[in-house]
């Protein structure tokens, strides 16, 4: 059985109008043939846009069936009507409607991406078809540069892109002068012989009469089909096929590559609105990384001071803890504590220290020095630096020798420098006076300031000779490496418990220290994120308010992208990717300016920098580009749900 090309039967539409409904077509039966050229007259309102969009797959009928080749449209989703109007048919517009940012061939080349064909092929067709048209000194000119005429040849290129077999042109002359309207419908007459399928919607009865079949419309009905005597249907020669579309894959891919293209060619068209845009990202990216960043530095310069009090140590003070006011006067530290401890299997060193501060003098030079009594197991265990002379020993320690262990800050108080100039002088320590034996590095870091001026004596020296107090400021326990110091803590607690009676005494372990710290700069850390994350999510809301503008913006975009064959997919794709890009682009500029403000922090010279490491910003761009697609979706779902009628209105 024969099928024509267009069948329609009973077709209405109706469109709501305040409460009521008004029918625009009213029972339309009608049936064109292949190679046909079909005039649609009538007055204006009378339904013709109505009815050429629904042949052209841009609407559906609220009742009626329209059949192509056969098939029955009505059941087709939105991508099935898209595919359809990608291969079978070409509009043409009254106001051209093409897309101002870009070239007349790359208007032209729009439907053959869709359509998925090879780049360079699209290209050639693109330029051909333009060179055949007239245009081929114009393919690189924008719309706006080129005369109504020109436009129109231009938006009839991109109608025969992919080889149209029906174009549907739409009052094509309305706009023009009558020259360039002549040149049109000569051109029209020419594809008619080639044997396309015309089918133009006109209210001029000059443009009518070129037509072999002229339907008149009235209110939404057709009141009269008439068709000329000699009206030819030609039968379509071989016109040179379009070339076929490449695989699936690279098809995407390209499809991603224009919508990429075209994202930025928006971005361009408005830069200080993406900018400002941007600028919600941008400090909300910097100021998560900078907080980490600072975070992560606090808490390594912490770390640092922490492990110069050495690893694996456990300090024991007189008092109840740090707060202790009486601390200074419980005396019940003593040496034969650091004794009996010495002797317990998990405890590798003890090492006892008082301290107390005095003058220091050499000849005629005098500065206030902290005075350390320490054991001769003190420098073991805090990795002290030798820098000239020796440590004193055990012996010393017994003998309850005057010899000084002095660090550089004393060495270049007193003697202008060099180490090795101090061994072997004489110092005044208070009215003690003491041989210099040693000089060390001077403890970076830690908890008091580097600036001090350390001596170190043996204890016993400084009980018996300078405070004649023969109580201890602190036991330094060095826990052997197989025993584990939290394990070791409980058990020393227990046994000085045991020998005191009461715990007069308490235990700091250095591995606690650490680990507060750390989790504690982690907190902060996590916090000040998560304000900085706030700051991100109003930058995405604006993010979302601007996308929601341009597509506002772009409707008629839309539309064209949607007539020559754009599935809702490919429209999401490119205002998603649009989204994505404001946020990608605000992301790196954040990162770039929180790296600034690492350079320009460590340039104040603070005694620590920032610390930037790759995750957080990994992790800050994956976010902005996160936040693109959350925030970008809302607006690219609605342009993808656009009527197309209603988006080319
Ligand atoms: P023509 O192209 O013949 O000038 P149209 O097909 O554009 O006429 O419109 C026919 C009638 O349908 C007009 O009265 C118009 O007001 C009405 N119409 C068209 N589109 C809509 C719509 N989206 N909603 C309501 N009425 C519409
Ligand atoms: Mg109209």
């Amino acid at each position: 059985m024969h099928e024509p090309l267009i069948s329609l039967k009973g077709l209405r539409r109706d469109y709501a109008s305040g409460d009521g409904t008004i029918t625009v077509l009213k029972d339309i039966d009608l049936t064109i043939e292949t190679g046909e050229m079909v005039a649609i007259i009538g007055a204006s309102g009378s339904g013709k846009s109505t009815l050429m969009n629904i042949l052209g797959l841009l609407d559906r009928p609220t009742s009626g069936t329209y059949r192509i080749s056969g098939q029955e449209t009505a059941a087709l989703d939105n991508d099935a009507l898209s595919a359809l109007r990608r291969e079978h048919f070409g509009f043409i517009f009254q106001r051209y409607h093409l897309l101002e940012e870009i070239s007349a061939l790359a208007n032209v080349e729009i439907p053959a991406v869709y359509a998925g064909l090879d780049r360079g092929q699209r290209r050639l067709r693109a330029a051909s078809l333009l060179g055949r048209l007239g245009m081929a000194e114009r393919i690189d000119h924008r719309p706006g540069h080129l005369s109504g005429g020109q436009q129109q040849r231009v938006s009839i290129a991109r109608a025969l892109m992919n080889d149209a077999d029906v174009i549907l042109a739409d009052e094509p002359t309305g706009a023009l002068d009558k020259a360039s309207g002549e040149e049109v419908l000569r051109i029209l007459d020419e594809l008619h012989a080639e044997g396309h399928t015309i089918i133009i919607v006109t209210h001029d009865a000059n443009v009518a009469a070129r037509a072999g079949r002229i339907i008149e419309i009235s209110d939404g009905e057709i009141v009269s089909d008439t068709q000329r005597a000699d009206a030819g249907i030609r039968e379509k020669q071989e016109a040179p096929q379009a070339p076929s579309a490449k695989n699936r894959m690279g098809a995407g891919i390209d499809r991603f590559r224009e919508a990429f293209l075209m994202a930025c060619k928006a971005l361009q068209a408005h830069r200080m609105r993406s900018f400002l845009t941007m600028l919600g990202i941008i400090i909300g990216i910097a100021s998560v990384i900078s907080v980490v960043a600072l975070g992560t530095g606090s808490q390594r310069q912490v770390l640092a001071n922490i492990s110069s009090l050495g690893t694996n140590t456990l300090e024991i003070f007189p008092g109840e803890g740090f707060g202790d006011m009486r601390s200074g006067r419980v005396k019940t530290l003593v040496v034969s504590d650091a004794d009996a401890l010495a002797k317990l299997p998990y405890v590798a060193a003890v090492t006892p220290t008082v301290s107390t501060s005095a003058t220091a003098r050499f000849g005629a030079t005098e500065a206030n020095a902290l005075v350390n009594g320490v054991g001769s197991g003190y420098f073991d265990v805090k990795g002290s630096k030798l820098l000239a002379g020796r440590f004193f020993d055990t012996a010393s320690i017994v003998a309850m020798d005057q010899d000084a262990v002095i660090d550089e800050n004393t060495a270049k108080t007193l003697f202008g420098g060099d180490a090795d100039q101090a061994i072997g002088r004489v110092i005044f320590v208070g009215s003690v006076p003491c041989r210099i034996i040693g000089v060390i590095s001077s403890q970076q870091g830690g908890f008091g300031s580097s600036d001090n001026l350390s001596i170190y004596l043996p204890y016993t020296s400084v009980q018996a000779r300078v405070t004649g107090d023969m109580s201890l400021r602190s036991l330094t326990l060095k826990i052997s490496d197989d025993a584990q110091t939290s394990v070791a803590e409980q058990a020393v607690t227990a046994f000085l418990t045991g020998r005191h009676g009461t715990k007069d005494f308490f235990v700091l372990n250095t591995d606690d220290i650490r680990q507060t710290i750390t989790s504690t700069t982690q907190t902060m850390t996590l916090l000040v994120g998560a304000i900085a994350v706030i700051s991100l999510i109003v930058g995405g809301i604006g993010v979302m308010n601007i996308m929601l503008v341009s597509v506002s913006e772009r409707i008629g975009e839309i539309g064209v992208r949607m007539a020559v064959g754009a599935r809702r997919q490919d429209i999401l794709q490119q205002f998603l990717i649009e989204a994505v890009l404001v946020c990608l682009i605000g992301g790196v500029l954040g990162v770039a300016l929180a790296l600034l403000f690492g350079g320009i922090f460590s340039l104040f010279g603070s005694s620590f920098g920032l610390v930037f490491t790759a995750t957080p910003i990994v992790a800050a761009v994956a976010s902005a580009c996160l936040i693109g697609i959350a925030f970008g979706y809302l607006p690219a779902r609605n342009a993808s749900r656009l009527d197309p009628v209603a988006a080319l209105a």
